[in-house]
């Protein structure tokens, strides 16, 4: 593997430099071919034993200079000090047809960064991370990669005795806000703007002629992020733990730990069972994700040096995330114009199906079944696996009478808005039971259904009448499922 190590080129205090510790007798778990073809490697090959080794941290191949890089980061508001690769070790990066690609192990040992932590992961938020990076990356929400997912059955201390797994992911960066807060806060304003520079280099490099490059990143990361987090909003997504040490400078979703898909519809839903106070809910991702881009203002502004200008620049988040969410929500909808009292459409629906626990991607897959060609005396029939949904019928009915009004008005036809809203509302997420079914199989050693659930979720908006059961509501044990920050 030809890695370059463009990292690693930057100065040491970046970085600690490091190998990984081998774990006893890795296995193969699975692999993402689709992550693999972005990094032009054979994925037949990656089951084979040196592979194995290599993504599990055992063997280092010769071009590779492995580091754990130091970054620090507000932790549910709180400055968190220093904080860092605790238990991930980058390889350096391949190039692919898309541009090189940072390999990194998560799981492969502890560094200096480590603090109490064992510097593992275990394998079931292992499986987790790989899923969701796959299934986010087909739902066409900009996020990290996985490429790989070995184990061993080295045991794993936690709430119980688990065993270990290594993810091997991908990004073209792993810096992150708390990357740059790091440096701020030790008042090193040199490594600040080589961290920046380095990274306008590399990842923003139309913005190097630019008369103030710095107020352009903050502009074109703010921006990213609100679109990334419009995506999240549109899905059904939720991170778990928004903190600036797991926001991407890249605006793609990083660090996946607790996170969870929206099944019944509530706004203020909490995925990360440790989030009491509901910082990191489901609507709180908007704000959150603002707060956290004045954190990275507040550490890049002695670059920027004009405090107006970066006020600015944020000010660009609610436009960025309105014009997105926007447009998500229309092709949602089927609709291809946007008119006034769109927005009064849509807050009707999400009101309606908070307050009837509406399975969200239930709704949106089944609302482009809905026809505008019915007689009024057929139409309850016809509406039924959608109407079906609500308990409050007639809020539903009333609003489905606003809806088709505004389908006829632009004069939408069944079929092509059917196929249209097909394209993107999925019928495929990683649901929490379906994680949790892949995770206790591959905890009694069958690992075949990580990688069926993977080829599921890498078609998220295919019918597959064959996997149908894989989009049904949770089953009741599901209901006590609580995901904690514990990985
Ligand atoms: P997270 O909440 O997973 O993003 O992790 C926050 C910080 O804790 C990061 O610096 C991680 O590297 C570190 N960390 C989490 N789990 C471990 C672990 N088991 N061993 C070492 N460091 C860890
Ligand atoms: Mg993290």
């Amino acid at each position: 593997m030809p890695f370059d190590n463009s990292f690693a080129e930057l100065p040491p205090a970046f970085y600690t430099r490091l190998m990984p510790t081998p774990l006893p007798a890795p296995y193969f778990v699975a692999a993402s071919s689709k992550a693999a073809s972005l990094v032009g490697l054979d994925p037949a090959l990656l089951s084979q034993p040196d592979f194995v080794e290599v993504f599990s941290g055992n063997h280092v191949p010769p071009r590779s200079q492995p580091l754990s890089a130091v970054y620090s980061g507000h932790q549910f508001g709180h400055w968190a000090g220093q904080l860092g690769d605790g238990r991930a070790i980058l390889l350096g990066q391949l190039n692919g047809p898309h541009g090189p690609m940072e390999l990194q192990l998560k799981g492969a040992g502890m560094t200096p960064y480590s603090r109490m932590g064992d510097g593992r992961a275990v394998l079931r938020s292992s499986i987790r991370e790989f899923l969701c990076s796959e299934a986010m990356a087909a739902l066409g929400v900009p996020t990290t990669r996985a490429l790989m997912l070995t184990g061993s059955n080295q045991q794993v201390i936690r709430e119980t005795i688990e065993s270990a797994a290594v993810v091997t992911r991908m990004a073209p960066s792993f810096v992150r806000f708390g990357s740059f807060e790091h440096w701020h806060y030790r008042g090193k304003q040199e490594e600040l703007r080589i961290l920046a520079d380095y990274v306008i280099r590399d990842f923003y490099p139309e913005l190097q002629s630019a008369e103030n490059p710095y107020l352009e990143l903050l502009t074109e990361v703010t921006r990213r992020t609100a679109r990334m987090i419009a995506h999240w909003q549109a899905v059904g997504f939720m991170h778990g733990v928004m903190n600036t040490d797991n926001m991407s400078i890249l605006g793609i979703t990083l660090d996946y730990g607790p996170f969870g898909f929206m099944e019944a519809f509530d706004v203020d839903h909490i995925c990360n069972h440790t989030d009491q106070g509901g910082r990191y809910s489901y609507a709180n991702q908007v704000p959150v994700g603002h707060w956290n881009c004045y954190a990275l203002a507040n550490a890049l502004l002695p670059l920027i040096q004009d405090k107006e200008a970066a006020e600015a620049a944020l000010d660009g988040y609610i436009e960025a995330y309105g014009d997105k969410f926007d447009e998500l929500v229309h092709a949602k909808l089927g609709l291809s114009t946007s008119q006034e009292g769109d927005r009064a459409l849509f807050d009707a629906m999400f009101k309606l199906m908070h307050e009837n626990h509406v399975d969200f991607t239930l709704f949106f897959r089944r609302l482009g079944e809905l026809r505008l060609d019915v007689m009024d005396h057929d139409r309850n029939e016809a509406d039924a696996p959608l109407r079906d949904l609500f308990l409050d019928r007639p809020g539903f009915d009333a609003w489905a009478v606003e809806y088709r009004a505004r389908l006829r008005q632009e004069g939408s036809s069944d079929a092509s808005r059917r196929e249209a809203m097909h394209r993107v509302n999925p019928k495929y997420v990683l649901r929490n039971y379906l994680a949790q079914t892949a995770i206790e199989k591959a905890q009694n050693g069958d690992y075949t259904e990580v990688s069926k659930l993977l080829a599921i979720l890498e078609r998220p908006y295919d019918e597959q009448p064959e996997n149908e059961a894989y989009a049904a509501l949770p089953p009741d044990w599901a209901s006590h499922l609580e995901v904690s920050c514990s990985s």
